[in-house]
């Protein structure tokens, strides 16, 4: 059995991307940190279509929180690793510069980066003891360009293509491979009050994008196809930029 764990798997873009790479065999590990019911819903969608998973609460910006599940898990599968990572979990804290909370930035570089950080540092050893790893990081159109009243968001998802970039020279020798995906404006609670006539105005394609069309995307990058492709930002986004 192969092990996919998505972080922020309850809803959005997460939770197509759960179901899209259970359809490729994966066991997935549905990670989220509020949405009970959510979770259980895509874990039922999940074994209702023949594949399997489990659900891991945890806080994706809480070391100790981390640490726990993935020892938990670890001694609980001692024969097996988790083989795809996607860095999906991510939120937004709107609002410009000068009138910034500490909390605003805060919240949203923790959830972005420290959660990246705490989390890809346990899982890339057993990628790495077993010589093959595929790690997909979330980013956005935000991070490539910056986005006026989303300095937090901007700098967390800029740092993230950074990180990528970085570790993916550290693992390439153990056949590890890390890229980043940057959406759009794709149709998830995220961006529920972003004014649909605005986005067709902007977007060349017309439309917002759909989260099973991120999904396709990752499952490609979690693929033994991508195999060569490594430390790459991907952007999908309807021909935004
Ligand atoms: P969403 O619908 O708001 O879902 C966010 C998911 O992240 C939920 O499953 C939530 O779980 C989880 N999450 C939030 N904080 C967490 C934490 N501290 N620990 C663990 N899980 C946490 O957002 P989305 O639109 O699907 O976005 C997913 C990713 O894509 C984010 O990184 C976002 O920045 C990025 N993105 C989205 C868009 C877009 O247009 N939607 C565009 C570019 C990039 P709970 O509900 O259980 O808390």
């Amino acid at each position: 059995m192969k092990y996919a764990l998505v972080t922020g798997a309850s809803r959005g873009l997460g939770r197509a991307i759960a179901l899209r790479l259970a359809k490729d065999g994966f066991s997935v590990i549905i990670n989220y940190n509020r949405s009970d019911d959510a979770a259980r819903e895509v874990l039922e969608e999940i074994v209702l279509e023949g594949g399997s998973g489990e659900l891991m609460r945890f806080d994706v910006s809480d070391s100790a929180a981390v640490d726990a599940a993935i020892e938990g898990w670890e001694t609980a599968h001692p024969d097996d690793y988790i083989s795809v990572l996607v860095n999906n979990a991510g939120i937004r804290q709107d609002n410009i510069l000068v009138f910034m909370t500490d909390e605003q930035w805060h919240s949203v570089l923790n959830t972005t980066l420290d959660g990246f950080f705490y989390l890809t540092r346990r899982v890339v050893k057993g990628m790495m003891t077993h010589r093959n790893g595929r790690i997909v990081n979330i980013s956005s159109v935000s991070g490539l360009k910056g986005m006026p009243g989303q300095c937090n968001y901007s700098a967390a998802k800029a740092g993230i293509i950074g990180v990528s970039k970085a570790l993916a020279q550290e693992v390439a020798k153990r056949k590890v491979t890390v890229n980043v995906v940057a959406p759009g404006f794709i149709e998830t609670d995220m961006t529920q009050d972003i004014p649909i006539d605005e986005i067709k105005r902007i977007v060349p394609l017309g439309r917002i994008g759909k989260p099973d069309e991120v999904a396709a995307l990752v499952s490609f990058l979690a693929s033994d196809e991508s195999a060569y492709i490594t430390g790459e930002v991907i952007s999908i986004n309807g021909g935004v930029m």
